[in-house]
């Protein structure tokens, strides 16, 4: 068997209200890590790690069930792509192209080799990207994925509370529980060798941060209990997150028991892979990590 591949890919970006990003912590500090623009947006990425692993000998296609045993993994993937004009252009300011057209260009692959999707949440902008507008129609983009879920969050995303519903699109939320490929876990598992899925629920019950171990190193895909590298310090958690003192704890044992991994920041506007360094002030962002293909 051979190693996994670990790359990104970034499907565009939009943005977000820079004081509800940082919670609590004043504009004047955070604004030094991330630059706000005149409506106090910051600009997040969206991005979806992406694993690869192909058998020795295979055409590494990927394609499930295919000969080559291969996969491809996407954790999270994109922006729900039909919001209301007003949400997208005025609040969200999304700019998402086609997402096959971003496949193909950044890792090389069709939408049929998408063999699993781990949804880390169900929030708009994780999971929006698993359905595009086809003249006017919704169809899934990624047509044999499997799609990972946590039971709690799936629950969750049906009855959310008046504090996180606008987190929420019913109509996808409807669309994701109705995909063939939907398998739908109860606490931490097993992908597949290498890569092993942990759930925190700070941010939103059962949110699941992904662990792949690759070439010696070891990877994270944080989702949103550290949105961008400006969130690594402990107490600069979302006013999005239900529960934000729980947050801080699992960000703090997080990263005691990682110190030394290769972190992936979806939102993050400039880069995706980073290290931690730990200072007199705590946790802070440390070096960059330059991606591998696959
Ligand atoms: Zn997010």
């Amino acid at each position: 068997m051979q190693d996994w591949g670990i790359s990104q890919v970034c499907w565009g970006h939009f943005y977000l209200d820079g004081g509800s990003m940082f919670g609590i912590v004043p504009r004047a500090i955070w604004s030094r890590l991330i630059q706000p623009d005149e409506e106090n947006g910051i600009c997040m990425a969206l991005r979806s790690l992406l694993l690869r692993r192909t058998e020795p000998g295979s055409s590494g296609t990927g394609r499930p069930g295919g000969a080559s045993g291969g996969r491809n993994v996407l954790v999270d993937c994109g922006i729900w792509p039909a919001f209301p004009q007003k949400l997208r252009d005025a609040v969200y300011r999304v700019h998402q192209p086609d997402m096959h057209r971003t496949l193909a260009e950044q890792a090389g692959i069709g939408p049929g080799e998408v063999t699993d999707v781990v949804a880390t949440h169900l929030h708009f902008d994780h999971v929006g990207g698993l359905a595009r507008e086809v003249e006017g129609n919704l169809v899934p983009t990624f047509p044999e994925a499997r799609v990972h879920v946590q039971r709690r969050q799936l629950e969750w995303a049906c009855s959310a509370s008046v504090k996180d519903r606008g987190s929420y699109v019913p109509k996808m939320v409807e669309l994701i529980a109705g995909l063939p490929g939907l398998v739908v876990h109860d606490g931490p598992y097993d992908l597949d060798e290498g890569v092993r899925v942990e759930v925190a629920d700070g941010h939103t019950p059962g949110m699941q941060i992904v662990h792949a171990t690759c070439g010696g190193s070891h990877f994270i895909h944080a989702a949103d209990m550290v949105p961008s590298s400006a969130h690594v310090p402990i107490p600069y958690v979302m006013a999005f997150d239900l529960e934000p003192l729980k947050t801080v704890a699992e960000k703090e044992s997080l990263f005691s028991a990682w110190p030394g991994a290769v972190y992936f920041f979806m939102h993050d506007p400039d880069h995706p892979f980073w290290m931690l360094s730990r200072t007199e002030k705590g946790w802070q962002r440390g070096a960059r990590w330059a991606s591998r293909g696959p």
